[in-house]
């Protein structure tokens, strides 16, 4: 069987479960990848040139390469040489057209590579609860994690594809430079190598893990959090193996609610995922899964200021220089100017979510729309009328100014 291997949010190759299929099944292979989007943020797309640039060195280890095409390149794609394509599953519309249009021209396997669960625990989706507590009581009572899944040791030798861009990773990689602010909180690299390294530095060699609960909503350095979402947003880490790896701890090193609440925090990620499933496109609409009516007011020009960190609210303008000089902001800095965005100035939610899918170095559909439209109130908040008040927040979780004063928007004489 000649196999073409599509990857797309599963940059890895261990604990794969697809990618060990389609290595099982092909007697030819192939490999291949998207390149990043030009209206991406540059950190953004670096994370992801560098994520492509250590798949592309881990399969050299096994005598192939990836093969880097546009979006266009992939409508283009001719498979009379193969077979059959494998890809993993991403529901989202945009993803979801794409993989409807590939099965019109070859024959397409799909699954799920990106979950904690196969299925829910619920005779329908439908009846996944709204309030995220009730979902994590059900599901991690029973919650049985499979063994990890390594790749075979023997590969099947490659196929050449026709790739009408000719892009190659070692070439055509263009963000990899990208020298990372002094001041960033995000100093880590792309990639299945980093992602593995970062997991065993915070979780083994530093035991951060032990103390995640209470350093959890942190704004300054590399270890208040773990910093994997931006691993688990493209694949290079699973989110089944992150939590083998809490569990493993627990077991042989020592467990506290601190560890347990790592697994906590990953149920979130999960739950989203299936909240996309039960409301699908309304995750994306205005009004929400609740289809509670907005009138935001549209200015462009406020709206900027939020983005340039322009405010003169010191606090939401330090998260907003972080992301914009980095890609990356805490969840603590994320709840705020999400809030303020749509609380203090009327803007509509949407602006931000938008925004922040160009910028993150962590975006992942499910967990940023699901987000915003939690901390905008049309989506699965229980309680009417959150607000963040982003003064008292600051002086609670920046007591001492050292965030605001590490990203602190430049002032600006009158002579300038
Ligand atoms: P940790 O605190 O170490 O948590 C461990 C893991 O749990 C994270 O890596 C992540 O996978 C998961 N997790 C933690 N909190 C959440 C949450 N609230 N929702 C979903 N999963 C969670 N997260 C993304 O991964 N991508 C996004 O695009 C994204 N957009 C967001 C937008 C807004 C407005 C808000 C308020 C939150 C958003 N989050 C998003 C959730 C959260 O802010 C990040 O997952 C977290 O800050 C990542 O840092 P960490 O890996 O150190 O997390």
């Amino acid at each position: 069987m000649k196999v073409l291997y599509y990857f797309r949010n599963d940059f890895r190759l261990h604990d794969n479960p697809l990618l060990t299929k389609a290595l099982i099944k092909a007697s030819k292979i192939s490999f291949m990848a998207q390149k990043s989007h030009d209206h991406w943020g540059k950190w953004r797309k670096k994370f992801y040139d560098e994520s492509l640039l250590c798949l592309n060195q881990n399969l050299n280890r096994f005598g192939h390469h990836l093969n880097l095409l546009s979006s266009e390149d992939v409508q283009k794609l001719k498979f009379d040489t193969f077979d059959i394509l494998y890809t993993p599953k991403i529901n989202a519309i945009h993803e979801d057209r794409e993989y409807r249009e590939l099965k019109n021209r070859v024959t397409v396997i799909s699954e799920y590579n990106d979950r904690l669960l196969e299925t829910l625990p619920y005779s329908s989706v439908q009846d996944l609860p709204d309030v995220f507590t009730e979902f994590r009581k059900k599901v991690e009572k029973s919650f049985l994690l499979s063994p990890a899944i390594q790749p075979p040791k023997n590969w099947p030798p490659s196929l050449k594809i026709s790739n009408p861009s000719g892009l190659h990773c070692e070439n055509d990689l263009n963000q990899i430079e990208l020298i990372p602010h002094p001041n960033s909180a995000f100093p880590f690299k792309g990639g299945e190598t980093a992602g593995i390294e970062r997991v065993d530095d915070y979780f083994f060699k530093n035991k951060n893990i032990l103390t995640y609960k209470k350093t959890r909503n942190g704004l300054v350095g590399r270890d208040y959090s773990t910093k994997l979402s931006p691993y688990l947003a493209l694949g290079c880490l699973s989110a089944k193996d992150i939590y083998r790896k809490v569990e493993d701890f627990e077991k042989n090193i020592h467990k506290n609610q601190d560890t347990y609440w790592v697994k906590f925090e990953l149920w979130w990620r999960e739950y989203f995922r299936w909240v996309y499933e039960k409301y699908q496109i309304k995750l994306f609409m205005k009004n929400g899964i609740k289809g509670i009516p907005q009138f935001p007011n549209k200015d462009e020009d406020t709206f900027f200021q939020w983005k340039e960190g322009l405010t003169h609210n010191s606090f939401v303008d330090a998260n907003m220089n972080e992301l914009r000089l980095t890609g990356w902001m805490s969840n603590r800095g994320r709840q705020n100017v999400a809030s303020f965005l749509v609380k203090d100035l009327n803007l509509p939610w949407w602006w931000g979510a938008e925004y922040f899918e160009d910028q993150l170095i962590d975006y992942d559909v499910f967990s940023n729309w699901g987000n915003w439209q939690y901390v905008a109130g049309v989506g699965n908040d229980p309680r009417p009328n959150r607000y963040f008040n982003t003064h008292k927040q600051a002086a609670v979780y920046d007591e001492n100014g050292t965030f605001r004063s590490l990203w602190a928007t430049p002032k600006v004489s009158p002579i300038d």
